[in-house]
């Protein structure tokens, strides 16, 4: 399978590849994760906002993995919405049910109903097998593991290889109203930050059948290289994390689907600012992610994360 061309002229260094991740979610999701009273702003995610998502990686010609939570797909307009996505060749995993907060503390069985309720909605609206997953917060551990290998996945994308996570962690139980959230068992901190088959424990390397897609750091001091960074310090962070990654043969770059989420769109409160993208005007933020979007495809083959585990010569250029 060759990877898609970038679009932009000149080609990306071979054997260097990125995955954009879009974590998509129903604005509701926000809301709840921030401990806000929500608004209605139903239908706007898979609308308004899916056009301005599909209009920037079409310019690009980059195909994304989309992250989707089952229960959004329970409402027909929102499944019209992401099989707009399917259309333009962008990949649909897996992100739970329910998104629930604290995933490593439910028990066994809530964990496997969350992984496979979703599975089933996500795969009746895709009409394919859905290969990966990534957990609400990031918040993975070995059980979760087990249960995906179980069920037939092919790669997971939750591993936060972080050495900034407890501070992460403080910043989040601070957003979300002092809920606990995740990033995971402790030690992801230390996994490896590039993608690797899954041992055991997994956040070491091994044979096991599955791979792991960790979120991308900044080499040596780990610092997360992701697009919130980008909307609270600016696309000039965005542009020197980038030179950072230039020995890098692997990126994920991750953005939310309220990141395009318009000030003067439905269901918009004033309260959301408490957010750092959304103290943007809609404007920025469109130029940004643009921009981000566009140097990814000039410096990398952009691919899904279901074109690189199914590709062994990508599989080989990466690990
Ligand atoms: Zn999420």
């Amino acid at each position: 399978m060759r990877p898609e061309g970038n679009g932009n002229g000149g080609e990306p260094a071979d054997g260097r590849y990125a995955c954009v991740a879009l974590d998509y979610e129903d604005i509701k999701h926000l809301y709840r994760t921030l401990n806000l009273r929500p608004q209605d702003a139903r239908g706007i995610a898979y609308g308004i906002v899916a056009d301005r998502f599909l209009e920037i990686l079409d310019r690009h010609r980059v195909k994304a993995t989309l992250f989707v939570i089952g229960e959004d797909l329970l409402d027909e307009g929102n499944r019209q919405g992401l099989k707009r996505f399917l259309a333009a060749g962008h990949e649909v995993a897996n992100h739970t049910m329910t998104h629930p907060f604290g995933m490593r503390r439910l028990s066994h069985d809530e964990k496997v109903r969350e992984i496979v309720d979703a599975q089933k909605i996500l795969e009746d609206v895709t009409s394919q097998p859905v290969i990966g997953y990534k957990a609400p917060a990031h918040d993975i551990d070995g059980d979760v593991i087990d249960i995906l290998e179980e069920q037939g996945f092919l790669y997971d994308a939750s591993v936060y290889p972080s050495f900034f996570n407890p501070v992460l962690n403080v910043c989040y139980r601070v957003a979300g109203g002092g809920r606990p959230l995740g990033l995971g068992e402790w030690q992801c901190s230390f996994a490896p930050t590039r993608p690797y088959r899954l041992g055991s424990p997994f956040w070491r390397r091994g044979t096991r059948g599955m791979v792991e897609f960790p979120i991308s750091q900044l080499p040596g001091i780990r610092f997360p290289f992701y697009a919130t960074v980008m909307f609270v310090a600016g696309v000039q962070s965005f542009r020197l994390a980038l030179s950072c990654m230039r020995r890098s043969r692997f990126v994920t770059y991750v953005f939310h689907s309220f990141d395009l989420y318009g000030e003067n769109d439905r269901g918009f409160s004033p309260a959301l600012r408490s957010y750092p993208a959304m103290r943007r005007t809609l404007t920025e933020r469109l130029e940004m992610v643009d921009q981000a979007i566009g140097a990814l495809a000039r410096q990398f083959h952009t691919v899904t994360y279901r074109q690189a585990v199914s590709d062994p010569a990508i599989l080989n250029a990466i690990f």
